[in-house]
């Protein structure tokens, strides 16, 4: 039973987020290959993925974990110190390091556990950690439980960072940066951060989650395009992003490698990832090794296109790269923007606190290769649209009360996706925080103007949904093209988690000893095996062709157990 003072600490924390617009709730998405989800019955164009070279419907991947799947299983069952180190762990972490140039790799559960199980390793009481104010949230996350001093310094400041590492008086330093800032798109200073970190003795540490694999030109990312590559003794990155699949990783030296190994809990008492992600992974790196340059071509065309036109419509910008920050003035804009794009067919994702400070909003359009020049333009359109309804929305005044209801699922929709992955802001808040934070201002309405009052939701009011309790904003009622009714996937249900067993670590056997001992013959079976037609009445096209591809290996798998086959 939930005791009534949680009950009422839940309800006014919801009630509290619900009057300044930041509340959040999970949609159920149905995922349509790279750029298009569907939700209920509407489709939509996806700018809020970070699918950036649109590897995350490419069968082969899918295909390739379907195979490993079908030979070795799903759960491993152990950490990887104990019985969960397969040989294809093992290979994807060379293969890693080869990708990214270093001497070693260590496979993580995401992106946010590496960040956790390498900063948390690394320094402890007595030591300081410096963390750029807007770095992602499991880096404040892993700044924290490290137990280390912790010094923020301002965004992307340089002077403020030399000035943080003069005051360090004793200890030893870990210096720790986004490569690519996961929301705005803006980007550190690495060469300048190498040389002090040189200068101060302080060991460095780059996040480049974001451009692993989409810049540089081998894919090496961040360090690669400023020239610092072997220079930054530790990047984490992940495969959730440009690679299209999951799992995060460590690129480092062999002596770090050994050190996490042995010191980093994150990494220690968790079941290893399933071979099959191995096996996903290594394909992944795979085709983008073959693949990427076109990759990269492809997304840098598309940003550009998207910047250009972004920006001649008036637009204020950020950043440099795919991921581009639109300002605008507050939460309340931000959602409305978000809301109408959707009307217009178009996800593109409201960032607001406690992913960014609270005195700034943006939204966050990212672009991917797989976009298509039409699809940037009607996300271009789709945004001048929605400012011309907020510049009307502004003049009518924003907390007009309204008289009709929506309908259910008018609010449905209006729960703009608002749930994300890039920050908590205010848990590593830092004296230059507010640096960035200047010209959010909407850019003016353009005079081209296909907006109608009469498209305009006038009956949903935000003080009446305030009252009400949801954090939706006005939107139009006009229905979206309808694309089919078929119901969305609904999410599994999670179950609880067990409580970890941490391992006498006098039991602990080395990694090397554990490698020797695991067969040698797990490699996946070839992929891109042909799929059973049947396959294709399924009603996903994705979900079909793995199930197809699934069924023959089934197939296949009983005809060779038949006795006397
Ligand atoms: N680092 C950065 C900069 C990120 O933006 C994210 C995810 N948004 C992560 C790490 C976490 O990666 P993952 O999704 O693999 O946990």
């Amino acid at each position: 039973m939930v005791p009534d003072i949680w009950k009422k600490y839940f309800n006014e924390e919801w009630l509290n987020r619900d009057k300044q617009k930041l509340t959040r709730k999970l949609r159920s998405l149905r995922h349509l290959g790279s750029t298009k989800v569907q939700i209920g019955s509407h489709e939509f164009l996806n700018f809020s993925s970070n699918d950036y070279l649109g590897l995350t419907g490419d069968l082969r991947i899918a295909e390739a974990a379907a195979s490993a799947a079908g030979r070795f299983g799903w759960g491993t069952a152990a950490s990887r110190l104990v019985t969960g180190s397969s040989t294809l762990h093992t290979k994807l972490e060379g293969e890693i390091a080869a990708f990214r140039g270093t001497e070693a790799a260590l496979l993580f559960g995401s992106g946010y556990q590496a960040n956790l199980g390498v900063i948390s390793a690394l320094v402890g009481t007595g030591d300081t950690v410096l963390s750029d104010a807007m770095n992602h949230a499991s880096i404040v996350a892993g700044c924290k439980l490290s137990g280390a001093t912790v010094r923020v310094f301002k965004h992307r400041d340089c002077d403020d960072l030399e000035r943080n590492l003069n005051g360090v008086k004793k200890g030893r330093i870990l210096v720790v940066t986004d490569t690519l800032f996961s929301i705005e798109g803006d980007t550190a200073d690495l060469p300048r951060i190498v040389k002090l970190c040189e200068r101060f003795n302080a060991l460095l540490m780059a996040d480049d989650a974001h451009a692993n694999g989409c810049l540089g030109k081998r894919g090496r990312g961040m360090p690669e395009i400023q020239g610092v590559n072997g220079q930054i003794p530790i990047v984490v990155a992940t495969f959730s992003k440009g690679l299209g699949s999951y799992g995060g990783f460590v690129a480092c030296s062999e002596q770090i490698r050994d050190f996490l190994v042995n010191n980093s809990r994150p990494f220690i008492y968790t079941t290893s990832i399933p071979i099959a992600l191995a096996a996903a992974n290594l394909e992944a790196l795979k085709i983008v090794r073959r693949e990427g340059d076109g990759l990269r071509q492809k997304l840098a065309t598309n940003t550009a296109f998207a910047r250009t036109k972004l920006e001649s419509a008036g637009f204020e910008l950020t950043g440099n790269y795919q991921i581009i920050g639109v300002n605008v003035e507050s939460p309340e804009e931000a959602m409305f923007i978000s809301g109408e794009v959707e009307f217009h067919g178009v996800l593109i994702h409201p960032m607001r606190w406690p992913t960014v400070p609270r005195d700034k909003s943006c939204l966050r359009v990212s672009i991917t290769a797989a976009h298509t020049e039409e699809d940037i333009s009607r996300m271009v359109d789709a945004l001048k649209k929605a400012r011309n309804s907020m510049a009307k929305k502004k003049t009518d005044g924003l907390t007009r009360r309204v008289s009709r209801r929506p309908t259910e699922q008018q609010l449905e929709t209006m729960h703009a996706a608002s749930d994300d992955d890039f920050g908590d802001f205010d848990q590593h808040p830092g004296d230059g925080m507010m640096s960035a934070a200047d010209s959010s201002k909407l850019p003016p309405p353009d005079q081209v103007s296909d907006f109608s009052s009469d498209n305009l939701m006038t009956t949903a009011g935000d003080t009446m949904i305030a009252e009400e309790g949801f954090a939706g904003n006005d939107r139009p009622t006009a229905p979206l093209e309808k694309k089919s009714d078929e119901t969305p996937t609904e999410p599994v249900a999670s179950r609880p988690e067990e409580d970890p067993q941490e391992p006498d670590p006098a039991r602990i056997s080395e990694p090397e000893e554990i490698q020797e001992e695991l067969p040698v013959d797990d490699e996946p079976a070839p992929s891109g095996a042909t799929l059973a037609p049947e396959a294709m009445e399924l009603e996903d096209p994705v979900i079909a062709e793995i199930e197809g591809g699934t069924k023959k290996r089934q197939r296949k798998t009983a005809r060779q157990k038949k006795p006397g086959s």
